[in-house]
């Protein structure tokens, strides 16, 4: 089978790709392993909601319409808000296709699925950011007696064992699951190293509405000084409830929940955690004034302080009075461990010399060092919204612009042939 383009997967950014070939003419075809939107499907844990406001969550031509604006959909939710957008757009999309190979071929790419083998010109991978849940290698050392869960496999509190859990990593994942397993009843120690801070509001405003309205999540890729650390940068401690409420370290100790810090090492049976909580709070509450200092700047400046409300300042994160350097895991305080320690691509699967020594991808805000080749959906691809579901729009517009370039270019040069 020959065709044009190939986008791999049928998450929302896929689907955007799609939206944008389909308005330039260009024949494609969309594989998914799974059914549409299988991530929110299948991997997320059964209580997960946006952190992202409803009225943020729009694709090209395609938003949020219900009459709950300011809340926070659900995973299945959000599957069914992004199934209404392949609808819509009438997305040629092969579902319960599994793409196994990609090598280069003759001016394009033989592509290998479970469903057969197709030729095409050009190949857009939006197989998602977050296949694989990041597991340090010190996961190893844990004792067999200790159960390990990871946000895919987590589901919800009842699927742990009773008794003491080790939730490790303090972004948006472990502060989440952290609260929802602490009120399961289970004592909760949260190993919590460099995170971002932020409150769920702000002067009356979503702080994602600031982040929007102030210009932040749409500076591009190529005007951000340190894009390897931006790309890095780890979720904010946000969840979405209907009481918009904050969930920040302050939260969880309030809670109960017992802070530790980074994880450092599992040695002769105990969990040794890094010391100078006091440093990494101080940093995370330095980052959340400057940038809210930012947001009051940007509303002075512009005329909005009228319309949202006066300056608001939080109390530091406390330093607990206790925090343990280290737990004996074999004293049967701690019964299991959850690695919310962030996720990465899978391109085991893509068999063209892209990838560097981390196995991350090479590109240039979505264009591949490989011709015809693209990506979507990957942390600030071209600008800091970029894996969000609003953030999609102008990449995929972006992105499929440049293939459309490269199409019509690599047409010219084999008719001058
Ligand atoms: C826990 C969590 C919470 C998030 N919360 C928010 C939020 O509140 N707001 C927000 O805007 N964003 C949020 N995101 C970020 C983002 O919206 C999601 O990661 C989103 O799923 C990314 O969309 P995508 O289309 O890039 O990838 P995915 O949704 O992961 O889609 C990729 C698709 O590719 C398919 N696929 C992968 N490999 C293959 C293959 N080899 N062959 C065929 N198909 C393949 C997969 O089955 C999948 O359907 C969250 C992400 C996570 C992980």
């Amino acid at each position: 089978m020959r065709v044009t383009t190939l986008v791999i997967g049928a998450g929302h950014a896929g689907l955007a790709a799609s939206r944008f070939l389909t308005d330039r003419s260009i024949d494609h075809l969309v594989l998914e392993r799974g059914d549409v939107a299988n991530s929110w499907r299948r991997e997320r844990w059964d209580s997960l909601r946006l952190l992202t406001p409803n009225w943020q969550t729009r694709l090209p031509g395609h938003a949020y319409d219900g009459p709950d604006p300011d809340g926070y959909m659900s995973a299945g939710e959000v599957a069914a808000f992004i199934d209404g957008f392949a609808r819509a757009s009438a997305a040629p999309v092969r579902t319960q296709t599994a793409v196994t190979s990609i090598r280069p071929a003759d001016g394009g790419y033989d592509v290998v699925t479970s469903g057969g083998e197709i030729r095409c010109r050009c190949v857009v991978l939006a197989s998602g950011a977050c296949n694989v849940a990041s597991v340090p290698s010190l996961a190893s050392a844990l004792p067999p007696s200790i159960a390990q869960f990871t946000p895919f496999d987590y589901g919800n509190p009842n699927r742990l064992p009773d008794g003491g859990v080790l939730v490790v990593g303090g972004s948006a994942t472990g502060v989440q699951l952290a609260a929802e397993i602490h009120q399961s009843g289970r004592p909760v120690t949260l190993s919590v190293g460099e995170h971002v801070r932020l409150p769920r509001t702000y002067r009356g405003r979503d702080v994602l509405w600031w982040m929007d309205a102030s210009g932040l999540w749409n500076q591009r890729y190529d005007e951000i000084d340190d894009l390897t650390r931006a790309r890095r940068l780890p979720s904010p401690q946000l969840v979405g409830t209907p009481q918009r409420s904050t969930l920040d370290l302050n939260a969880l100790d309030a809670m109960g929940i017992t802070l530790v810090g980074r994880l450092a090492a599992i040695r002769d049976g105990r969990a040794l955690f890094s010391g100078g909580l006091r440093n990494v709070f101080a940093l995370a509450d330095l980052k959340m004034e400057r940038l809210l200092g930012m947001f009051d700047e940007w509303a002075r400046a512009t005329g909005r302080d009228a319309d949202v409300g006066a300056p608001e300042r939080f109390e530091p994160t406390r330093v607990p009075a206790v925090s343990p350097l280290q737990v004996d895991l074999h004293g049967g305080a701690i019964r299991s461990v959850v690695w919310a320690t962030g996720f990465h691509p899978d391109y085991r699967w893509l068999h063209v010399p892209v990838l560097d020594e981390k196995g991350q991808l090479k590109h240039e805000g979505g264009i591949v060092e490989a011709a015809g080749l693209y990506a979507l959906g990957l942390p600030v691809l071209r600008r800091r919204k970029s894996t969000f579901i609003h953030g999609i729009e102008d990449d995929a517009r972006d992105v499929i612009d440049h293939l459309a370039g490269y199409l019509a270019g690599a047409n010219l040069l084999s008719s001058r042939a």
